[in-house]
């Protein structure tokens, strides 16, 4: 059992963020638990090589107010920054670690690994993200083609497929984009217009559709898949059938209800209710990043570890670890 002042669960960028503003206002003893052996997964799993990340996405732009900040650079560039700030700022990051359950008693957090460590603090960030539970269609996957419908891009991308690209959002628009180069893409949305995608993304969409590499299939609406010797059939709602190779759905991330609910987060619309720094109802249990902001973004997630610690520095800055808490709550 080893303990510290905060506990940060995820080490993407809200809680890299989290750990750099505690450092920055000299809090800590920080440690940041991680269940890949690797800094931000979803950059890692869900970001196809060579990737622009933008500081502008989702149509969103929001100015640094902390002490991270990044310009338009590729994937790998960004993951390569994110290890150098990590070692930068000593960062106690704990590999392999995957928080299952969280209690709240005797004024501390008592967090558990699956790999039965206990680690406690009398604060805790939990920044895990949304992109751990993908937003699923509401119609089945045969199991017989559950092996060519794919939530993330496998780490071998496929090359020479007809591959069908499901969603309407910026991720949607890269992943069609990215596998065209190598296979035959269609898009499917079901809106007639691209609403929320970024400019360029929107440009490089279109040019690969006037080039014939996309075929845009705008307000279209997925019924039934079912198995076709080696490819799925896709069912429209409008009644076309198209088989394919490989199905790619891009609808973004699930809220982890059931995990926020345990530790006692109220959820309000599907949503955890903390006030503007992320604290919830549990007294110095924080959310940061996609869990709490509005359009999950890479800068909003550094923003949000900022607004964290700011509250932490000014309402429980003082207390000395562990003990603090003990004695906070004997004498209340
Ligand atoms: C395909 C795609 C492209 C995107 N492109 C951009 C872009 O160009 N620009 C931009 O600003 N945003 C982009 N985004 C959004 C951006 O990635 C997110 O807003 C951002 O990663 C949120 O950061 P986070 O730290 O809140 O969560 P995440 O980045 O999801 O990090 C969560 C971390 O917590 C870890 N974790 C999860 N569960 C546990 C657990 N139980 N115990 C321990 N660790 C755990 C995960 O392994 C992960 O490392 C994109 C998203 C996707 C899916």
């Amino acid at each position: 059992m080893e303990t510290a002042k905060i506990i940060v669960v995820g080490a993407g960028p809200a809680g890299i963020a989290t750990a750099v503003e505690a450092r920055e206002a000299g809090i800590g003893p920080v440690i940041v638990l991680e269940k890949q052996a690797h800094l931000c997964d979803t950059v890692v799993s869900l970001y196809h090589q060579g990737k622009r990340v933008d500081p502008v996405y989702r149509k969103v732009k929001v100015e640094p107010t902390g002490k991270l900040s990044f310009d338009t650079e590729t994937r790998e560039d960004f993951l390569r920054r994110m290890a150098i700030v990590a070692e930068d700022h000593r960062l106690d990051i704990r590999f392999g670690r995957e928080v299952q359950k969280i209690i709240s008693q005797d004024g501390l957090f008592h967090v558990y690994t699956g790999k039965g460590e206990e680690f406690r603090a009398p604060v805790a960030v939990i920044a895990i993200g949304i992109f751990g539970k993908p937003i699923k269609p509401s119609y089945p996957i045969p199991a017989e083609v559950k092996d060519k419908v794919h939530f993330s891009l496998p780490r071998e991308a496929p090359e020479g497929k007809k591959v069908l690209v499901v969603g309407g959002g910026d991720a949607a628009a890269e992943a069609a984009c990215f596998l065209a180069n190598k296979n035959e893409v269609a898009l499917s949305y079901r809106r007639s217009e691209f609403f929320r995608i970024n400019e360029l993304n929107y440009c490089n969409l279109n040019d690969c559709a006037c080039l014939g590499k996309i075929n845009l299939m705008m307000a279209t609406d997925i019924k039934e898949l079912t198995p076709h010797g080696e490819r799925v059939m896709v069912r429209f709602a409008h009644g076309e059938e198209i088989p394919f190779d490989f199905l790619f759905y891009n609808l973004g991330g699930m809220t982890p209800a059931a995990f926020l609910e345990s530790i006692g987060v109220e959820m309000t619309d599907k949503k955890p209710r903390t006030d503007i720094h992320g604290e919830t109802d549990v007294e110095r249990l924080f959310l940061a990043g996609d869990l709490v902001v509005e359009k999950g973004t890479i800068m909003a997630a550094f923003n949000s570890g900022k607004a964290v610690i700011d509250r932490i520095a000014s309402r429980y800055g003082s207390m000395a670890g562990a003990e603090a808490a003990m004695a906070g709550k004997e004498s209340s």
